[in-house]
C-alpha cells in the first residue's frame, strides 16, 4: 500500500486516513499552507502550522485547528506527521508522512529565495517526493531578491520625486507582505489596500516585522494624502480598475508575479512595470529542492509537472505526475498569466483578503 494515493477528494493517506490539502469535504485535513486553492472550507478538523493559525481562522471561521510547530510529530493511525518549513508564506509546510519506515514528503508550495516574512524553505529527506512544478520550465529563473527590491525601490523614489504615488499589484497574502518587507520604506508613506491589511495584521501577530502602513478609510484620511507625498500602494490585482484605485489618479503602476517573466505580461496587465517576483520555486529552485531531498521516486504537481516529470526522467530518476483536476496551471497559484479569463481569484481576495488570483497563489 502506498503512503499516499489519489482519490476524488484528493491527496490521502490509508494509513493515517487523512488528506494533504483537500478540495472535497473531508473528516481530517492536514494543510500545507493557507492560500485558497489548498485550504478550503468544509472538513471536520485540521491540522496546520502554528504561524498559519491566525490566516486561517481569518479565511475558514472558526474552524478546529490542530496547530504544530515546525518538526513536531504527530502520529494519526499508522503514520507518523510533522511539518516542515517550505519558504513559500507564513506558516508554510512540507508534509513529512512516515509509515512503516518509508518517508514521503508533499512539498506544498516552496521556494528557495530568502523571504525574511517566513521561515526558509528546509530539505527534508525522502524516499518519494511530490514537488508542486508550477515555475517548471527552464526559462523560469529568479533575479536574486536584492536586485529586485532595488529595481522596485528605484521605481518607487523615481515616483516619489516627481510627487505620484507608485501603486504596486501583488497577491495580499504572502507576496504583498514580502513587498513591504523588503522595500526601502524610509523612501516614504505605505499604503496598503483592505485587502492586504488584514493579511497584514495576521504577520504582525505572528511576530514578523512589517513597516508602518496606512489603510484609507474613506475620502480625504491620512493615505490620501500621502498619495500626494509619493507613497508606495500595495494593493490585489483585484483592485485594479476598481473605484478604491481612483484615489490615486496620476499613480505610475507595477505588477509583481513570477509570469512577468513571460513576454508580454506586462502589457497584457496593462501596467507600466513587471517585476519579476514569485513565491514559489525558479527552475534551478525545484532542481535544488529535488536533488537535497535524496528522493529516488517523485512525483510532479501543479504547473508544468510533464514537463519537470521528462526532464528528471531523462536524468535517470523514477518521475512522474498527478493529474488531477485540481493540479492545473488555472489553479496553481500564482495563477494568473496562463489563463487570464478576468482574473478568477479577484473575488476571493476582495471578500477575505486570503489570496488574490483566486483559488491559486504564485
Ligand atoms: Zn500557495
Amino acid at each position: 500500500m502506498a503512503v499516499l494515493e489519489l482519490r476524488p477528494a484528493g491527496l490521502y493517506c490509508p494509513a493515517g486516513d487523512f488528506y494533504i490539502d483537500p478540495w472535497g469535504p473531508v473528516d481530517r485535513a492536514v494543510l500545507t499552507h493557507a492560500h485558497a486553492d489548498h485550504a478550503r472550507r468544509g472538513h471536520a478538523r485540521y491540522l496546520a502550522q502554528r504561524d498559519a493559525l491566525g490566516v486561517l481562522l481569518a479565511r475558514l471561521g472558526p474552524v478546529s485547528i490542530d496547530a504544530v510547530g515546525y518538526g513536531e510529530a504527530r502520529t494519526i493511525g499508522g503514520a507518523r506527521v510533522s511539518l516542515h518549513p517550505a519558504g513559500h508564506v507564513l506558516g508554510s509546510s512540507q508534509v513529512r508522512v512516515e509509515v512503516d519506515g518509508e518517508t514521503w514528503v508533499v512539498t506544498g508550495d516552496y521556494k528557495l529565495d530568502p523571504d525574511p516574512t517566513c521561515i526558509a524553505f528546509e530539505p527534508v529527506r525522502a524516499d518519494v517526493l511530490i514537488t508542486e512544478s508550477t515555475f517548471g520550465l527552464p526559462i523560469y529563473r529568479w533575479s536574486p531578491p536584492d536586485r529586485l527590491f532595488a529595481e522596485i525601490d528605484e521605481w518607487w523614489r523615481g515616483n516619489a520625486a516627481q510627487g505620484r504615488p507608485s501603486v504596486v499589484y501583488a497577491y495580499a497574502f504572502g507576496k504583498a507582505q514580502r513587498i513591504l518587507a523588503g522595500v526601502d520604506a524610509t523612501i516614504g508613506p505605505i499604503i496598503c489596500h483592505g485587502a492586504v491589511e488584514v493579511l497584514n495584521r495576521c504577520y504582525r501577530e505572528a511576530g514578523v516585522a512589517l513597516p508602518a502602513t496606512l489603510a484609507p478609510t474613506g475620502p480625504a484620511r491620512a493615505a490620501d494624502r500621502a498619495a500626494g507625498a509619493g507613497a508606495l500602494v500595495v494593493a490585489p490585482p483585484s483592485a485594479q480598475s476598481t473605484p478604491w484605485l481612483r484615489r490615486f489618479p496620476d499613480a505610475s503602476d507595477a505588477f509583481a508575479s513570477g509570469w512577468m517573466q513571460l513576454r508580454g505580461a506586462r502589457r497584457r496587465r496593462s501596467v507600466d512595470r513587471g517585476f519579476v517576483m514569485s513565491d514559489h520555486a525558479d527552475w534551478p529552485g525545484l532542481l535544488r529542492a529535488i536533488e537535497a531531498s535524496g528522493a529516488t521516486r517523485v512525483y510532479a504537481t501543479h504547473g508544468y509537472a510533464a514537463s519537470l516529470a521528462r526532464y528528471l526522467t531523462d536524468r535517470g530518476l523514477d518521475a512522474r505526475t498527478f493529474e488531477t483536476r485540481e493540479f492545473d496551471a488555472q489553479y496553481s497559484g500564482e495563477q494568473e498569466e496562463p489563463a487570464l479569463p478576468g482574473d478568477g481569484g479577484a473575488a476571493v481576495d476582495a471578500g477575505g483578503g486570503a489570496e488574490a488570483g483566486g483559488p491559486p497563489d504564485a
